[in-house]
């Protein structure tokens, strides 16, 4: 858990450019963006992925839901609209092993994801 990216993030031991922070969550850019507008939502507390949510851990995620619309806001793309994702395990496309919540806009999206 030491190694987590993420986790580093959250400790400020890597740098990131940060859109929102309060005791329970963070934001922050992508640094690969995929759309004009490409922000990381993540929980303080590490969570692997979906699959290590309980119902405790889990509310966390319902803070992490309320919080979107703001953040989406503050991006400017709370009207135009934007695409919330979560990568689980291996075939959903994780690279990186925190919980984490693609908050992405600015672009029209396709559908289906690759
Ligand atoms: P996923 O592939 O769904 O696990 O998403 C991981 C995301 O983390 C990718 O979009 C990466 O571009 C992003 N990423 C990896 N390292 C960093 C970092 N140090 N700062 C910001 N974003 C990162
Ligand atoms: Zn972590």
């Amino acid at each position: 858990m030491n190694d987590c990216i993420f986790c580093k993030i959250i400790n400020k031991e890597i740098p990131a450019t940060i859109v929102y922070e309060d005791d329970k969550i963070l934001a922050f850019h992508d640094l690969s963006p995929v759309a004009p507008q490409h922000v990381l939502i993540i929980p303080k507390a590490h969570i692997d992925n979906m699959n290590g949510i309980t119902e405790e851990s889990g509310a966390v995620v319902g803070h992490i839901f309320t919080k979107m619309k703001e953040v989406a806001k503050q991006l400017g793309i709370e009207d135009s609209g934007y695409r919330i994702v979560s990568n689980c395990g291996v075939e959903g496309g994780q690279t990186v092993g925190h919980l984490h919540f693609h908050l992405a806009g600015g672009r029209q999206m396709q559908w289906p994801p690759g």
